[in-house]
């Protein structure tokens, strides 16, 4: 798939349910309505919809969400996708995870062939945690976080960088970090959904925060990549590395190789727009994937070429109505 702009599309993102055990303050309202579970489609359906995009050149799922452990029956998925991974035709199965369940699903996933995972955690404070999460427990997390280590999985931490917050914290996680084998990728809050409260308040630019690092870390130039977002730089003293993704101070959308398929069947073409493609009508009414296929191809040949966040100091409106849980982190 080459979309308008001769971007390789190879990376599909995959909201398994909008659905969540904690409701983080930058990403959800206390009071979310979710969708009713009519409109989710099965665990078949999304394995359906995964395989179509493999069979046209899709190497890298990521399982995402809202939270994906929280999905019932979620292991049955990636177990069926995970005989991509042992025929080729997928490079790599992984997911993006808050991390409370992971002490029961660590072992399991490694089974099934995910090789690294994304684990979000924003502070090592308990209260903190509590205050960021609302609903969350820090222990249950670093516990899971522990399990995952335990069955071999590389772990990348993602800390939303929130000013007033955390951001005194920073220094403390890239140590934490280091001492786990763990990299980590600071990420620039996005104006994703009504949420409770003001994003203005939160926003922390990565520029700053970056500058304040450099004061007790060597930061190097570094030119790995993992196909997502994120610039990656090398610390030199823990020897990891550590990623900042800044879509409001750095357009990143000129190497773009991903879309997003939300658990309704809903393909979004770029986080940062409204237009999207709805596959579940073609994949439910025909049964042979003829249609799905059709329908994907005319997707990726409107992909946008990019966005453009703004956080609106005026009206404090989101840039966008759908919330990150929805599109998939
Ligand atoms: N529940 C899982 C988790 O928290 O990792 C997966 C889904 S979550 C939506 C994916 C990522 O998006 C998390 O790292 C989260 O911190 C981040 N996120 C959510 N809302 C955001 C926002 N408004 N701006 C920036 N990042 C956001
Ligand atoms: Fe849930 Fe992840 Fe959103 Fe937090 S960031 S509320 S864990 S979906």
């Amino acid at each position: 798939m080459i979309d308008p702009f001769g971007r390789h599309i190879t990376y599909l993102r995959v909201s398994v349910t909008d659905r969540c055990d904690f409701r983080c303050v930058y990403c959800m309202a206390e009071d979310m309505t979710f969708l009713p579970k009519a409109e989710v489609l099965t665990l078949e359906e999304l394995d359906r919809l995964c395989t179509a995009f493999v069979s046209l050149g899709v190497r890298k799922l990521r399982i995402t969400g809202g939270e994906p452990l929280v999905r019932k029956n979620v292991m049955q998925l990636f177990e069926n996708l995970g005989r991509h991974l042992r025929t080729g035709v997928l490079d790599e199965l992984t997911l993006t995870t808050n991390g409370s369940q992971l002490a029961r699903y660590a072992k399991d996933l490694a089974r099934v062939g995910v090789r690294r995972i994304n684990v979000s955690l924003d502070t090592l404070d308990l209260d903190k945690f509590r205050e960021i999460t609302r609903w969350g427990d820090l222990t249950k997390v670093l516990g899971g976080i522990e399990a995952a280590r335990d069955a071999g999985l590389a772990i990348k931490i993602n800390v939303v960088a929130l000013k007033g917050v955390n951001e005194d914290e920073l220094d403390d996680m890239v140590r934490w970090c280091g001492e786990r084998g763990c990299d980590m990728t600071l990420i620039e809050t996005m104006p994703l959904g009504d949420i409770t409260g003001d994003r203005t308040d939160q926003y922390l630019p990565l520029s700053i925060a970056r500058a304040r690092l450099e004061r007790h870390w060597t930061l190097q130039d570094s030119d790995h990549r993992t196909g997502g977002p994120a610039r990656y730089v090398r610390v030199a003293e823990t020897g990891r590395h550590l990623g900042f993704i800044t879509p409001l101070t750095h357009n990143f959308c000129e190497s773009c190789n991903r879309v997003r398929l939300t658990c309704t069947g809903t393909l979004y073409m770029c986080l940062g727009q409204e237009d999207a493609a709805d596959l579940r009508a073609p994949l439910r009414e025909d049964p042979t994937d003829a249609s799905v296929l059709e329908a994907i191809h005319e997707a990726i040949s409107r992909k946008p070429k990019g966005h453009d966040f703004i956080i609106d100091r005026r009206s404090k409106r989101p840039a966008l109505a759908r919330h990150m849980s929805v599109t998939g982190g």
